[in-house]
């Protein structure tokens, strides 16, 4: 061991929902501000509770009915920034989710939103030395049609720093076969396709999302180990996997109590990343999630999982380079600790 510093390790963010990263205080002035009842979510101790994976959806879309203003997602995406250069993120891609923004507030204008996000990001992130781009999601559950308006959308908020799209929401009940038209139209208004499987769902979701949609990451594909050919199509395909290992275990994705797959997964030739999903609503932060890889896995693994996820975003080539001599500058300061 070298004793590897997890905090200042210069990491990249694949797979964090701008939504998710809601303090649960600023989710309760909003709700006061614009008088949501909370019930018992009004309790600091209870404010971000859920039992089930689709208990866990209805507080996602509960907390994104609060933010109706573009002033209220510029805050948010300010404190996003702030949380994550204390975590030494120096690159990101967000999701957002503009179809669960509109089906609460059809009056939101989402242009102006993104670019209200977009200052803020920018404002902020620069002077801190991180740059983040943003994905968004369809959000499987408004449906076929919805998805593919969605896809046409995000590809006219290029100009914004939105870079692809991604499949989020109810994954059980509306497989990926459905919104291969979506992916296609996003595709070919220059958009990357991501897609969240194997989460809600087993291994034939994934395989859909890469065979199907063309999807080039997959959000958790945790489930994928249920089907040795599966782990195979994403070692050959090489199609990177971004684990988010609490989100998994509260959800139920991975098994709560046992070692996560990801183990079994990197083992199999997958291409590992880490991430923390909607770190408020799970109760962690993207350093604790490196922690427990860390601790379970060993120093060497996060750190490949690590540059993994440099190579696995969509950065330039320019920003990937800057990324990895960032992270091997990093060694070559003297810790005074090193074994
Ligand atoms: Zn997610």
């Amino acid at each position: 061991m070298y004793g590897l510093d997890l905090a200042t390790l210069p990491k990249v963010q694949l797979h964090c929902h701008l939504e998710g990263t809601v303090r649960a205080e600023t989710f309760r002035a909003l709700a006061a501000k614009y008088d949501i009842p909370l019930g018992e979510r009004a309790d600091p101790a209870q404010t971000y509770d859920f039992a089930t994976f689709r208990e866990f959806l209805l507080l996602f879309a509960k907390v994104t009915e609060a933010l109706r203003e573009p002033d209220d997602f510029a805050r948010i995406a300010r404190d996003y920034v702030a949380d994550a250069a204390a975590q030494g993120v120096r690159y990101a891609e967000v999701f957002v989710s503009p179809s669960v923004w509109s089906f609460f507030h059809r009056e939101l204008n989402v242009r102006a939103t993104v670019e209200a996000i977009r200052a803020a990001l920018d404002e902020a992130g620069g002077p801190l030395g991180i740059e983040v781009a943003l994905i968004a999601d369809l959000t499987r559950n408004f449906g076929v049609e919805r998805a593919e308006r969605s896809a046409g959308e995000a590809v006219t908020l290029r100009d914004l720093g939105v870079i692809g799209i991604g499949l989020g929401g109810d994954e059980a009940n509306y497989p990926p076969e459905q919104y291969e038209r979506a992916f296609a139209i996003a595709r070919e208004g220059g958009l990357h396709g991501v897609a969240h499987a194997g989460e809600a769902a087993g291994p034939e979701s994934v395989r859909a999302a890469v065979e199907v949609l063309r999807a080039e990451r997959i959000g958790h594909g945790v489930r994928a180990i249920e089907d040795p050919a599966v782990v195979a199509l994403l070692a050959e395909r090489r199609i990177p996997l971004e684990i988010c290992p609490t989100s998994n275990r509260l959800t139920g994705a991975a098994p709560a109590g046992a070692i996560h797959p990801l183990g079994a997964l990197d083992a199999a030739g997958c291409i590992v990343t880490i991430d923390a999903d909607d770190p408020a609503l799970f109760g962690t932060t993207l350093l604790d999630e490196y922690r427990y890889v860390a601790e379970t896995f060993g120093e060497d693994t996060v750190l490949r999982f690590a540059r993994n996820g440099i190579d696995a975003s969509f950065a330039a080539p320019a920003t990937k380079a800057r990324l990895h001599a960032l992270e091997r500058s990093r060694n070559s300061v003297p810790a005074g600790r090193i074994s």
